[in-house]
């Protein structure tokens, strides 16, 4: 199942670095990272973030480092951060400089905003010197006059060519260990940034819809944004981000990956949307699941239908399945009937088989 879409399109090809163990680009599964959303220099309440985040499924979490405070409580955090932690620095060249010393596993910095070049090469050297990556990322919003003015407004071209404008200066250093992210809070905008970069450079891509808004609508447009590149085979680690807690946007971007049969694993539950032809309490089965499999890190596909009409055929066809009858449920695994349970009986019985599997 997982490589499901490789064989239907061929994922492109990137160079890969190293955050922290977790490698990005190249063969390596794409990754889900997010945001804290805490003070940084609390650092109580930053570990705390930081931990929920890892246990939610996150790979890579990143904090702003946005004072010297921030700065300091960065030593602290990495003390107990059981991922990799990734320094995001504006402008201020000390502060970068400050977290790759503590010990960070990557810096989103844009190199062309931190004034001159010797303060630029000494991010570089520092960043070299650790083995550490840094992000480029470039967001519509803020792109630089100069290009603004070029283009009008923000465009795919102009997006790449901020990109690009910051690749040129880590390259006059001798520095290539580079993830780039071109985002945009407009899904088309970002979608034809990304196919551009990915067509003509090989850099790992940082993939995101910046500033996707509440949790409803910024899934959305996340799903549709991160989920049409990623089906293209462009896009080597992802963010959602979305106004709420940063534990949904983990969620949420591992169920784009899932629904591609893409990441390192996870229950995707296939449930029918219920009609009137239902015969059990589909609702409670199916939300006991997902509460009770959210942990599972399995890569296991579960079909749970409420009826015969699509029920065998569907729960037949995923690795585990349940096809419910008045009062009963039949148990699939791979193809082949296991057993009868009754209504009450099912949620433990599917519990038991993805246990077993
Ligand atoms: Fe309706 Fe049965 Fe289809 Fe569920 S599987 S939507 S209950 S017809």
């Amino acid at each position: 199942m997982a490589h499901e879409i490789h064989e239907i399109v061929r994922r492109r090809k990137s160079r890969q670095v190293n955050v922290g163990g977790v490698k990005i680009g190249g063969d390596a599964s794409i990754s889900v990272q997010t945001m804290t959303k805490t003070k940084t220099e609390d650092v109580e309440k930053t570990i705390a973030q930081i931990q929920m985040l890892a246990e939610a499924g996150a790979d890579i979490v990143r904090v702003a480092v946005n004072n010297k405070e921030a700065a300091k409580a960065v030593k602290e955090i990495l003390k107990y951060a059981p991922i990799p932690i990734v320094a995001d620095v504006h402008f201020n060249h000390i502060l970068a400089l400050q977290a790759i010393d503590a010990g960070v596993a990557k810096v989103r910095i844009n190199p062309g905003n931190i004034g001159s070049k010797d303060r630029i090469k000494e991010v570089l050297k520092a960043a070299k010197e650790k083995g550490i990556p840094i992000r480029i990322g470039v967001n519509s919003g803020s792109l630089e006059s100069d290009i603004l003015e070029k283009y009008g407004y923000p465009t795919a071209e102009a997006l790449y060519e901020s990109a690009m404008n910051h690749v040129k200066i880590c390259e006059e250093f001798d520095f290539g260990d580079i993830v780039i992210s071109v985002k945009s809070s407009s899904v088309r905008l970002m979608i034809d940034a990304y196919r551009l970069i990915a067509e003509r450079t090989d850099f790992p891509l940082h993939l995101g819809v910046t500033e996707a808004g509440p949790a409803r609508a910024g899934t959305i447009k996340s799903a549709i944004g991160i989920g049409t590149l990623l089906a293209e085979g462009i896009g080597d680690t992802i963010r959602v981000s979305l106004t709420d807690d940063p534990v949904k946007e983990v969620q949420v971007g591992k169920e784009i990956l899932k629904s591609l049969n893409l990441g390192s694993g996870g229950v995707n539950i296939i449930a029918c949307p219920t009609c009137g032809r239902l015969e059990v309490d589909l609702f409670s089965i199916v939300k006991a699941l997902e509460e009770k499999l959210a942990h599972v890190k399995k890569q296991i596909t579960i079909a749970v239908l409420g009826c015969v009409v699509n029920g065998p055929g569907e729960a037949s066809s995923a690795d585990i399945g349940v096809a419910a009858g008045k009062g009963v449920g039949v148990i699939y695994k791979k193809g082949k009937v296991l057993k009868r349970v009754k209504e009450n009986e099912i949620i433990q019985a599917l519990l038991e088989e993805v246990e077993n599997y």
